[in-house]
């Protein structure tokens, strides 16, 4: 049985140990899999399939057989949502995630506010990203609804922790769509998140009403950059 390497959970209130694991993640970003829900273990999990020979660093990875994915459902972050995106965004990215970058993303990123965190695999910068107003992400296209970066360089240019957060409203199975219907946690502090299938219409429904809170903020920005383009134009009539 094949097997996948899986991201170990985040310590609570070490925040040091967690930029640390999210460190590690982030090289391994290539081989990122995506994030599953396991009913049987009752646990979200963050999959990487490196190939054979990659080095895992064992203190923040467990290996594990692919079959727990068995009967796993997988995190889906439909296109028109946003949500995490646009308000109260919280994104950042990590050092080495930042030279990754193009140069024209880099410099931008280096001049975003950013602290250096001391964690147990050294010194680690980390810069925040949610300061456009609301603390939307500097790299989300408001008008487009879309990651500038997934958009025009790929996927794993994205901020590990953008790829690891999931909301867990959308999963599929077996190509099928759920809905999350609730969950239970229980008596060992495990949370048991309960899914139904959906129709292609009730998943649609669920995406527009999780999208209202951007398709809001773009109505605003929109009405905002048109009366600063009219306010400019009024400039330049004046100066003639
Ligand atoms: S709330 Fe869920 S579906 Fe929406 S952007 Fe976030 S992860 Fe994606
Ligand atoms: S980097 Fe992309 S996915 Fe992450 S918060 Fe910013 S726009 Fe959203």
């Amino acid at each position: 049985m094949a097997k996948i390497w899986v991201l170990r959970e985040p310590r609570r209130g070490d925040r040091a140990w967690n930029i640390y694991s999210l460190r590690e993640a982030a090289r391994l970003k290539r081989w990122f899999d995506g994030v599953y829900y396991s009913p049987r273990l009752r646990r979200l999990l963050a999959v990487f399939r490196p190939t054979p020979g990659t080095h895992v660093n064992r203190l923040v990875f467990e290996e594990m057989s692919d079959s727990v994915l068995r009967d796993a459902y997988r995190m889906e972050c439909p296109e028109g949502c946003n949500r995490c995106c646009v308000i109260h965004s919280g994104a950042f990215m990590l050092d080495v995630e930042v030279r990754q970058l193009p140069p024209e993303l880099r410099e931008r990123v280096l001049r975003q506010p950013s602290e250096k965190l001391v964690t147990p695999g050294g010194k680690v910068r980390v810069y925040r990203l949610d300061t456009e107003p609301m603390g939307r992400c500097i790299f989300f296209d408001v008008e487009k609804g879309r990651c500038m970066l997934e958009e025009l360089y790929g996927k794993r240019f994205k901020p590990i922790v953008c790829l690891l957060t999931y909301c867990t409203v959308f999963a599929t199975r077996g190509g099928k769509k759920y809905l999350k219907a609730g969950y239970r946690v229980h008596r060992d502090g495990s949370v048991e998140i309960i899914y139904r299938e959906a129709s292609d219409e009730e998943w649609r429904r669920m995406v527009a009403r999780m999208g209202s809170v951007w398709r809001r903020y773009r109505r605003v920005y929109l009405a905002k950059k048109a009366e600063e383009a009219e306010e400019d134009n009024a400039k330049s009539l004046a100066r003639r």
